[in-house]
């Protein structure tokens, strides 16, 4: 029986051992899917049942199979940004550049050293510089027998419209999050309750959940981050006008980790709503459940939903390039006051001119 690694993900799976079975692949795919959804996996599996020597490929166990998933195959090559700069200091490229195109043109230009077919995957394709992608169209319009490329991307939108129809495009969408706990827990041997937040935390991405399960500091950090969250909150303008200055200053060098906390607020406050309408079971935060039960108790649903929207708002704002210390400084003044602390204030008033 084929072996194909990757959870769930069953269109992609089933479209390409079709494919494979009837001998009609395409000579370029393009995956399209969120980070650590199973793009690399998947590619992986496809390169796999290629070159694999067993009956029923991919079968994971033959020695090409085990070559390719320990990334050793002669005729495998992965293309991205750290592609050869494997030393942790090595700086990241910004951009996959012309010359690394080339090589792997070179490279797609000689029969195979070891297997049946050449397999190159383009990781983060979005990632191409220009004259890398107008350099890759001109191999994927001239076809060569037994080579075949797999572009993975997460925006689609970041690549040029040419170079997307050249490819056979397949979405992989996120896993529900009882796919991505069953996996945990069968596939991985993660502890149930581990797994349970996990699968939440991932949005259907199981390479992050399983980052996640085996490096303690993702779970930590996301701890921090709630904190300073529920810190902020709290805090006077002050406060938050400093906590804005900070997230902007980080924004220039690291986009990434800016929208990431905004998505972890946006989990926090879609928590709070779903706590409002007696959705507990819903919400993603499950280690925290006592805290958003007793933080909803201070808003009413139209706060929550306004201060929702203002989230989405401000990273839709930064990714068009707004100015970021603007928005965030925005995004922290239209915090909604909660009832308790209305009370808390107004008591103190009391107090101060009683
Ligand atoms: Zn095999």
């Amino acid at each position: 029986m084929s072996m194909w690694q990757v959870v769930g993900q069953t269109r992609a799976v089933s479209l390409l051992q079709h494919s494979l079975e009837r001998g009609s692949l395409a000579h370029a795919y393009l995956l399209i899917g969120p980070a650590h959804v199973g793009k690399m996996t998947l590619a992986l599996n496809l390169a796999q049942a290629l070159n694999c020597q067993a009956s029923e490929p991919p079968c994971g166990e033959c020695a090409s199979c085990q070559k390719i998933a320990l990334a050793k195959h002669a005729d495998v090559q992965i293309i991205g940004l750290t592609s050869d700069g494997n030393s942790a200091e090595a700086k990241p490229r910004a951009e996959i550049s012309i010359d690394q195109i080339r090589q792997m043109q070179h490279s797609a230009s000689l029969p195979p050293f070891e297997g049946r077919y050449k397999v190159f995957i383009v990781d983060g394709a979005e990632q191409l510089s220009t004259e890398a992608a107008n350099c890759l169209l001109k191999t994927l319009e001239e076809p060569v027998g037994k080579v075949i490329f797999i572009l993975l991307a997460t925006n689609e939108r970041l690549l040029p419209p040419t170079v997307v129809s050249r490819c056979q495009r397949l979405e992989l969408p996120p896993l529900a999050a009882t796919e991505v706990e069953a996996a945990l827990n069968s596939g991985w041997g993660i502890e149930p309750q581990k797994a349970k937040l996990l699968a939440r935390l991932s949005h259907g991405c199981l390479g992050w959940a399983i980052s996640a399960a085996y490096d303690d500091g993702l779970l930590q950090q996301r701890a921090q981050q709630l904190d300073r969250l529920l810190d902020i909150i709290n805090a006077d303008y002050e406060e938050r006008f400093a906590y804005a200055a900070q997230l902007a200053a980080q924004f220039s060098q690291n986009r990434g980790w800016v929208q990431g906390i905004l998505d972890l607020w946006l989990d926090w406050w879609r928590d709070l709503l779903l706590v409002k309408v007696d959705c507990n079971d819903a919400i993603i935060n499950i280690d925290r459940s006592a805290t958003l039960i007793e933080k909803a108790k201070g808003y009413n649903l139209a706060q929550i939903r306004v201060f929702i929207n203002n989230i989405q708002a401000a990273g839709e704002q930064l990714r068009l390039n707004a100015n970021p210390q603007l928005v965030l400084e925005t995004l922290m003044l239209s915090i909604p006051g909660s009832r308790g602390e209305m009370r808390e204030t107004s008591v103190q008033f009391e107090v101060n001119y009683g």
